[in-house]
């Protein structure tokens, strides 16, 4: 895909301007470009770029996507199988195929597409390097020695983010996920299509996952951050077991993902922050995406709100940003935080109810397929039984890939 091109008219203030171009941001900048407010978008990387991720789109993501983007879905899962620490294997049935696997730099590039055709401006290949707010104006300066000025900035720049650090986010939990990306031939490819595995592993909180995309697969490993030699080595263990260690990988790579602390600021004075930017990361899962493409969309309207407004009302735009957040976010990240407690204590437990307890996966199957949310399976009666189970169960010693005990989060 050729890049979008920059329009020519480069007004003095511009009313938006979004840092970063992934689902957060790309979805922000088509929104403040859509209500008619001068938007720029900057991105650092040269689009398309790849982006470590299973690339899953659960039902919540796909009802967030703008109608009729034009995106190409590798394979749609309709089964998953679940294991625990490479035992136990289930598969169970989705009510129907919901899981879209997708390749990220695809469907980054057909979000910053539409963003473009929405009139906003878009510059890739261009860092931002850091920002100042002054008399109701926000400076945004690059690593090509640009300091564009705009009324709201929106830092959608991922879990690395400097907009993050200048807005004061703090996470709970920050994971560390190592992920291949493994051409199959056609014999694995018929094994794994139509069906996502999900193996709950040995250390604390950690998955493995195997994504199918047609001739390719996405796999990986995530846990605590802080423990990279274990999760290697559960990573290698895992490829070996899934018989995807032969073909060279087509990437290998690492990336962070980070859940906020539920008091964590959303926004600095003209300044918000959405998706990984805002640690907006499901705890359990690590899904993000969804929590991307809800609060790009919140904060491009409220930073088009944010560019018209002075003094306090902007204030209170920024205000209703968070709150918007919290309301609809925040409390599925409640929820899976809660989870994730019961999970890391207890992975047996989590994996014996969805596996054996028929309501339990069809809770899980309506998630998937975006008809309830993580809240939703926490506040049921199921859910309740499940973690107050859960608190009666004494924390295991958990085993390591390297041999060594660690307990339980
Ligand atoms: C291994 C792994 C697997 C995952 N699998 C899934 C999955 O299957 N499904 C799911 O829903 N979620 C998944 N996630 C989470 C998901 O990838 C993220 O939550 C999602 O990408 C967040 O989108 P975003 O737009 O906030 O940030 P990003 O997608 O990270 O986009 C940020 C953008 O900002 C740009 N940028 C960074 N710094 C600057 C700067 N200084 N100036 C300008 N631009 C900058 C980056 O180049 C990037 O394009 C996974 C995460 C990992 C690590």
């Amino acid at each position: 895909m050729p890049p979008p091109v920059s329009s020519a008219r480069t007004p003095a203030v511009r009313d938006v301007i979004v840092v970063g171009a992934g689902p957060a941001g790309a979805t922000a900048a088509r929104v403040a470009a859509e209500s008619g407010r001068r938007t720029l978008l900057l991105e650092r990387a040269v689009i398309p770029r790849y982006k470590t991720c299973g690339g899953g789109l659960i039902g919540a993501a796909l009802a967030a996507l703008p109608p009729g983007l034009p995106l190409k879905v590798y394979d749609t899962a309709g089964r998953f199988t679940f294991a625990l620490d490479g035992r136990k294997e289930r598969t169970l049935i989705c009510s129907s195929p919901t899981v879209a696997l997708v390749y990220r730099s695809e469907l980054d590039a057909a979000l910053t597409e539409a963003a473009a055709a929405a009139g906003a401006e878009v510059q890739d290949d261009t860092a931002v390097t850091g920002l100042e707010e002054e008399d109701g104006i926000v400076t945004v300066r690059t690593n090509r020695g640009d300091a564009f000025r705009a009324r709201s900035v929106v830092g959608a720049d991922g879990s690395a983010s400097r907009v993050s650090r200048y807005v004061g986010v703090e996470c709970a939990q920050v994971d560390l996920a190592l992920e291949v990306e493994v051409p199959v031939d056609e014999r694995a490819a018929g094994r794994w299509r139509g069906r996502v595995l999900m193996e709950w592993g040995p250390l604390p909180g950690s998955f493995g996952w195997v994504f199918p995309k047609g001739d390719v697969c996405t796999a990986g490993v995530v846990a605590a951050r802080g423990n990279p030699v274990a999760l290697r080595a559960y990573k290698d263990d895992f490829l070996r077991r899934q018989g995807l260690v032969g073909p060279r990988p087509l990437h290998d790579t690492g990336h962070l993902t980070r859940c906020r602390r539920p008091d964590s600021p959303l926004a600095r004075g003209r300044v918000l922050v959405a998706g990984d930017a805002a640690a907006l990361v499901d705890h359990w899962s690590r899904e993000g995406i969804s929590y991307a493409l809800r609060s790009g969309d919140l904060a491009g309207r409220a930073a088009a709100r944010i560019a018209d407004a002075a003094g306090a009302e902007a204030t209170a735009a920024a205000d209703r940003y968070a709150r918007q957040v919290e309301e609809v976010l925040g409390a599925e990240m409640r929820a899976s935080d809660s989870l994730m407690r019961l999970f890391s204590r207890n992975p047996g437990l989590v994996h014996t109810a969805l596996t054996r307890v028929p309501a339990m996966w069809r809770r899980l199957d309506a998630y998937v397929a975006g008809r309830t949310s993580v809240a939703g399976i926490m506040t049921s009666p199921l859910g309740r039984t499940a973690v107050a189970l859960g608190d009666r169960v004494p924390l295991g010693r958990q085993r390591t890939p390297a041999g060594e005990t660690t307990s339980a989060r």
